[in-house]
């Protein structure tokens, strides 16, 4: 069963019922939801999260659906790998990649959307629909598939191709807009009113982001039930940010793991970095941007969570990080020679991001780091394309001894 109580306004503190709702009808502040957290403090322990299946939904006593409805194409449970290469080429000891690029279709979202699907089915919606960057359209698609619901996904027209074609394979109705993921996103709000879909990050919001959390537990879980020191976050809503956080404290106060002294770093690109630059001014107001970055699954210019996530930053100490453009395919490259990961531009800012906060000593050697890769490289091979070059020969003996010879 869930736990869940209700919802209630980040803002102003009123509470809802746990309905398809994302804001407050008196200060159109955000709904998040709650939980009667003493009931699942009694039953919730750490062999009874061993024991539950191999997903995401092993957390299910944390998530606001129920788990025996879901929508599940196996979203979670993805490797923690121990990055000796790239800890020794940074000169630190305990370095962590979260490979969340192995999910089911490719891109953490598969939390955020398995929850999403999972209570947009519970509430009696026919038809998945949202807003996205490029990977949430993906996975919306997917899960749509899986379930036999109808779905909507509304990308950017200048997306990768891999993208698009990672999304419109599961036969969505893909409806590519010639304008920003701001553009795209309000004219998403404007139809969600006219609509009566389940658009995913809009009127499913609250219950949306909840699935972000499932990353914080299971890094805990996978680091032997304890939290990291430091925590290497991509941003573009905020949202993922700040559930990591939320994940671990729940952990900490239902006695799974100890105290939580995590620093949260987030990281942006240049070309986008509404939030980071807020940080760096000391501002709790975003200034919205108009993106250009090469980081397209990053690109929001008006983040709907950043208010929230630069109190994460304040609340554990840590620090935001934006990168130039042209370190990103080089994070991409790295990632890939160093760890055998292929991930996309938003696993470059991380690596990027990742090499300047320990060069600048924000992060220490011995420290436990983990840097979270969200998504995976072959949807947008047009970044690195024109960094490789195979070696060309005719099928012979000697050529490929002539190549070799001729080669550095
Ligand atoms: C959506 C996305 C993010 C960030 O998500 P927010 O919760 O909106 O900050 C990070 N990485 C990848 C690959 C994504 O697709
Ligand atoms: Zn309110």
């Amino acid at each position: 069963m869930s736990y869940v109580k209700g919802l209630f306004c980040k803002e102003c503190g009123r509470e809802y019922p746990a309905e398809p709702l994302n804001v407050c009808d008196f200060c159109f502040g955000p709904l998040e939801v709650t939980y009667d957290y003493d009931a699942i403090s009694s039953v919730v322990s750490r062999e009874r999260i061993e024991n539950g299946p191999r997903s995401m939904w092993r957390y299910h006593d944390f998530l606001p659906a129920e788990a025996e409805n879901a929508i599940d194409i196996n979203a979670g449970y993805t490797p923690l790998i121990k990055a000796n290469n790239l800890a020794r080429s940074l000169g630190l000891d305990e370095l962590y990649l979260k490979n969340d690029a192995v999910n089911p279709s490719f891109s953490f979202k598969d939390r955020v959307v398995a929850v999403a699907s999972t209570k947009a089915r519970e509430f009696g919606f026919d038809t998945l629909a949202c807003a996205s960057t490029g990977n949430l359209a993906g996975s919306v698609a997917a899960h749509a598939a899986r379930a036999g619901m109808r779905a909507f996904v509304f990308i950017p027209a200048d997306l990768e191709r891999g993208k698009i074609l990672g999304a419109a394979v599961y036969g969505p109705t893909l409806v590519a807009v010639d304008g920003s993921y701001d553009d795209v996103n309000r004219l998403c709000s404007e139809l969600s009113d006219s609509y009566n879909w389940a658009f995913v990050n809009i009127n499913m919001r609250p219950y949306y982001a909840e699935g972000s959390k499932s990353l914080g537990f299971e890094v805990a879980e996978q680091l032997g039930w304890r939290a990291p020191d430091n925590c290497i976050v991509p941003g573009a809503s905020g949202s993922l940010f700040t559930k990591i956080w939320k994940g671990l404290n729940e952990f900490s106060s239902a006695g799974l793991i100890g105290d939580v002294n995590t620093r949260m770093f987030i990281c942006q690109a240049e070309g986008c970095a509404p939030i980071v630059t807020a940080h760096k001014a000391g501002d709790f107001a975003i200034r919205p941007v108009k993106p250009n970055t090469i980081a397209k699954s990053l690109a929001i210019g008006n983040p709907a969570d950043g208010y929230f996530a630069l109190r994460v930053l304040e609340a554990t100490g840590g620090s935001g990080c934006a990168v130039p453009e042209e370190e990103v395919a080089e994070g991409i490259k790295d990632l890939a020679e160093m760890e055998g990961i292929f991930t996309e531009p938003a696993g470059g800012v991380v690596v990027a991001s990742l090499k300047r906060l320990a060069r600048s000593g924000q992060i220490k050697p011995w420290e436990t780091t983990v840097a979270f890769i969200t998504g995976n490289g072959y949807k947008t091979q047009e970044v690195v394309e024109d960094t490789v070059r195979p070696v060309l020969i005719k099928p012979t003996f000697a050529a490929f001894e002539e190549a070799l010879s001729v080669r550095p």
